[in-house]
């Protein structure tokens, strides 16, 4: 028989946790399936900027935000998504392993940052290889350090960096750095950077840590560079297959969200790295995930005929009106 639920949450990170979270705290059934527990949390061993907690780790986060959801008598169950259809009793999610039916489906499927395909790379990953430069620059204050990676993700890793690390490689393939003129410019004027052009990386190396990078120019010549710390900003996956049919994307492959975290369609909401948020961080997510969380529970409220939760706290005095 086919388990239904009010609503489903797709994805395991802080942005499907805090929806399950807003969701099963209005004692509402739900269920959330995921690959694995955390998503891209677990690429993160320091986390320095999560609001309210000092020396914390991904990981750890996620284990707590699980809790939390688990508390509410959330459910879980680690599976893969491979279609979403619409049918004549609700949303049926098909997982590799089962099926499911929901009233309200939350979106939270995030994305994976793409390697570099060196050989040791995964070797020295947070140890010296970084995938996330405005997340783990600070770390680098005042030591050397190269980016690779393509347009305009390369052009911002070179520009944080260079605020924190006495000196960036930025190294690219092309003869002339791509992207916004502005930024190149910046990057041009920084004494600290130096470009690498017409290049890639042959080889990672270090003991514990990274030390070294092989650098290949185009007319083969390889450079070794001493360097502390490594960033890849090769972009990132989204992968939206199985719900592509139902939503809006945009361009650049994430889902087009609008007020509440709806999406295109109006059982489905989402929230998080895959959609269309800037600065994608894991309070971002979370934010974005409590939400869609809230604004699901709405639409089932209403389904029911009852009025749900308000989105807004207003008072009016006089001609003002004061939003809490
Ligand atoms: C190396 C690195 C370091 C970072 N450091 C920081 C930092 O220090 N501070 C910070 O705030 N942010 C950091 N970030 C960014 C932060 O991790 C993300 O913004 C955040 O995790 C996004 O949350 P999310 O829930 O949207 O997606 P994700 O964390 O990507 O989670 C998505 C979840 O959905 C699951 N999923 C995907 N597709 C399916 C499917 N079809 N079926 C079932 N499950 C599916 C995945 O398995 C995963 O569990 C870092 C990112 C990286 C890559």
């Amino acid at each position: 028989m086919v388990q239904e639920y009010e609503i489903i949450v797709i994805g395991g990170g802080p942005a499907g946790l805090s929806a399950g979270i807003f969701v099963a705290r209005q004692k509402t059934s739900c269920l959330l399936i995921s690959k694995d527990l955390g998503g891209q949390m677990n690429l993160i061993p320091k986390l320095e900027n999560y609001p309210g907690t000092l020396m914390s780790s991904g990981p750890l986060l996620a284990k707590t935000l699980e809790s939390q959801y688990l508390s509410f008598n959330g459910e879980i169950v680690y599976d893969t998504v491979q279609m979403i259809e619409e049918t004549e009793s609700g949303m049926k999610v098909k997982t590799s392993r089962s099926e499911y039916i929901s009233k309200s489906i939350v979106l939270a499927p995030g994305k994976v940052p793409n390697n570099l395909g060196v050989e040791n790379e995964s070797t020295f990953s947070n140890k010296g290889v970084h995938y996330c430069t405005k997340c783990d620059a600070p770390f680098y204050q005042g030591r050397v350090t190269a980016t690779v990676g393509v347009g305009g993700y390369l052009l911002e890793s070179g520009i944080l960096l260079s605020r924190m690390a006495s000196k960036v490689y930025l190294i690219y393939k092309g003869g002339a750095l791509g992207g916004d003129k502005e930024m190149i410019a910046s990057i041009e004027k920084k004494e600290n950077v130096q470009l690498v052009p017409q290049s890639s990386i042959k080889a990672i190396s270090g003991n514990n840590t990274l030390q070294s990078i092989v650098v290949l120019d185009n007319s083969g010549k390889e450079t070794t560079l001493q360097v502390d710390g490594l960033f890849i900003e090769m972009g990132s996956k989204i992968n939206l297959d199985f719900v592509k049919h139902l939503v809006k994307i945009n361009t650049k492959g994430e889902i087009e969200i609008s007020e509440g975290n709806a999406t295109a369609h109006p059982a489905i909401f989402a929230a998080g790295d895959a959609t269309n948020i800037p600065y994608k961080q894991i309070v971002a997510a979370c934010a974005g995930g409590a939400t869609a969380g809230l604004s699901a529970f709405n639409y089932i409220e209403r389904l029911k005929g009852k009025p749900g939760i308000r989105a807004d706290w207003k008072k009016t005095i006089g001609d003002t009106i004061f939003h809490y």
